[in-house]
């Protein structure tokens, strides 16, 4: 099979057109070409009007290696790579222990799914409650401002991205191909086809739902066991001889303990109790840079015009999405975060009086508003003011100050502090909505934002927005709305690991993973995390196997 990349086509050709671009690349005849499957389909946007689409194709040719020779120079025509999944091992027949992850989010996720495919029966401990039920909480915030600290948009069964755009693309490098098995098994659970092949695939908040079952469901037939409404709230370390410090256990919220030597930590970015609990268990961990900001909101009329032009709305694209940066004058960098393209603001707080923004869509994307974060990067020296003990959960004394002003700014009724975006530039509290219409619920309350984050990034943000508009059409509309605070957009921390066998640094059996170790940031990088790290929890078990 070949693989053939950077195939341009207008944006409403032919079907034929493929057969025919495959056949002018390789310079061969109709009988040359076996069949062939599209890989990956994106598309260049940068000439409004002349939008092209971009193909990668797999093609089974009639005499490859000749093809191969002939375009040995050729980046565009190689051999293509095998990309199907394959175990580094098997479970041995007796599991002395079985390993533990904790939490069920894409990483506890596909580290479960990963260990019980290969037999090892895992344990999955989950804070939060199953999906469906974990809905009904989360609506109650969003309708009826009941915050429930144990099942919220951060908690529960699928994790954060359950209640989210379900954008499936990273940049993360992936030479093993992990991504691919992440896009499998989400298709295998119910995903739309298309996400194996779009170059920007998204799933939509409504099928994720349904598709976390399905691999729940996948993962107990296999001999995985899933508890909801199981807290970890300790773990056991055992120091040997040698001074070696070992994982042999975890204690749960209900007096329960459970006996492992493999804990996979797949905790997310707002476990702040349980990293607490870590630290003072003496497991390495260190304060990280994060970002701190509002969502903006625009029509998504107005982005797609200003992307797309008179292509605006057609099927193959769907609706616009942008990505922002701007470097600041005060050495900052502005840029925007986790852009949903015809979504919603969503209330993601999961401590009581605190508020936190954060945005979801529909497989559709066809709600009115496009929305995204617009963060400014914070480092650990930005913690002081707020924690100047030196620990390293200094980043969590920031995010719980600017998230309890939120909750004071939005009127200490869950509703969200906003301001329009014109009003934030000018340092004027708004006094009424233009044409955009907030999303948030259970309310957006009008302020002046300028009291909402640290003064720097006010000042950054307000000498961002008129770049932004020079980019993108529109965006600094005076009527556009900011809500605040957008405070979870990664780990304020890291559980650092090993990176030979994904052992936290200090404490054997203990593999930190996912967003809340600071491995991934977004649903398929915390996916990829977690099969890298099942994998390591399998050798290191036949290993202590093969040695008993
Ligand atoms: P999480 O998904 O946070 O999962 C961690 C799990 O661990 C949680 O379920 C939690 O309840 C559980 N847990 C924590 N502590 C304990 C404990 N002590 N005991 C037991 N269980 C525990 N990313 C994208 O790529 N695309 C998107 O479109 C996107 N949209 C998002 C929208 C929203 C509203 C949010 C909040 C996030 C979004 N993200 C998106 C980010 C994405 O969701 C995260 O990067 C991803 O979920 C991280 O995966 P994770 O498994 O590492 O952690």
């Amino acid at each position: 099979m070949l693989r053939l990349t950077d195939i341009k086509l207008p944006l409403d050709h032919a079907e034929e057109a493929l057969a025919a671009a495959i056949r002018d690349r390789l310079h061969v005849g109709q009988q040359a070409i076996r069949s062939y499957t599209v890989f990956r389909r994106g598309h260049d946007a940068r000439k409004r009007g002349a939008i092209q689409l971009i193909y990668t194709l797999d093609v089974d040719v009639a005499d490859e290696a000749k093809l191969l020779q002939r375009f040995a120079d050729d980046p565009h025509v190689r051999p293509t790579p095998d990309t199907n999944y394959k175990f580094v091992t098997q479970a041995p027949t007796t599991l002395a222990r079985r390993p533990v992850v904790i939490g069920l989010g894409p990483c506890g996720l596909f580290a479960g799914l990963i260990l019980a495919q290969m037999g090892f029966r895992p344990i999955i401990l989950e804070r939060g409650k199953a999906v469906r039920e974990r809905t009904k909480d989360t609506w109650d915030l969003w309708r009826k401002r009941n915050l429930h600290p144990e099942s919220n948009v951060q908690f529960g069964e699928g994790g954060a991205g359950t209640f989210s755009d379900g954008k499936l693309y990273s940049q993360i490098s992936d030479p093993h191909h992990y991504g691919r098995k992440v896009l499998v098994e989400f298709v295998k659970a119910g995903a739309p086809e298309e996400i194996i092949y779009v170059s920007k695939p998204h799933i939509g908040t409504f099928r994720l739902v349904t598709m976390v079952e399905n691999m729940r469901n996948t993962i107990e037939s296999l001999g995985g066991e899933i508890r909801f409404q199981h807290r970890v709230d300790d773990i056991e370390v055992e120091t040997d001889s040698d001074g070696v410090r070992h994982v042999r256990g975890v204690a749960l919220s209900n007096g329960e303990q459970i006996r492992t030597d493999h804990v996979v930590l797949a905790l997310g970015h707002s476990a702040r109790d349980t990293f607490e609990m870590l630290h003072k268990r003496g497991v390495y961990l260190e304060a990280k840079p994060f970002s701190i900001g509002f969502r903006v909101e625009h029509p998504q009329s107005m982005v797609d015009n200003a992307r797309f032009g008179p292509q605006a709305g057609h099927p193959l694209l769907g609706a616009a999405d942008y990505k922002l940066v701007h470097h600041c004058h005060n050495g900052r960098s502005v840029y925007s975060f986790c852009m949903c393209p015809g979504g919603t603001v969503v209330a993601a707080a999961s401590e009581p009086g605190r508020v936190v923004t954060n945005g979801m869509s529909q497989y559709s994307r066809n709600e009115r508003n496009a929305n995204a974060a617009i963060v400014v990067g914070v480092e650990p020296s930005d913690f002081i003011p707020y924690d100047d003990s030196g620990s390293p959960l200094a980043g969590i004394a920031l995010q719980r100050h600017w998230e309890s002003r939120a909750f004071e700014l939005g009127g200490g009724t869950y509703e969200a502090p906003g301001q329009l975006v014109g009003d934030f530039i000018a340092g004027r509290t708004s006094s009424a909505f233009g044409e955009v219409q907030p999303s948030y619920k259970p309310g957006v309350h009008l302020t002046d934002l300028a009291h909402a984050i640290p003064d720097y990034a006010v000042e950054a943000i307000r000498e961002a927005m008129p770049a932004f508009d020079r980019k993108l059409k529109g965006f600094a509309r005076h009527d556009a709305i900011f809500t605040g605070v957008e405070t979870r957009t990664s780990s304020p921390v890291r559980i650092r690991r090993n990176d030979d066998d994904y052992q936290s640094l200090n404490t054997r059996g203990l593999f930190p993973a996912g967003e809340g170790a600071g491995y991934a940031g977004g649903i398929l990088s915390a996916g990829v995390d977690g099969i890298r790290v099942a994998e390591a929890v399998a050798l290191s078990i036949a290993a202590m196997h093969q040695a008993a």
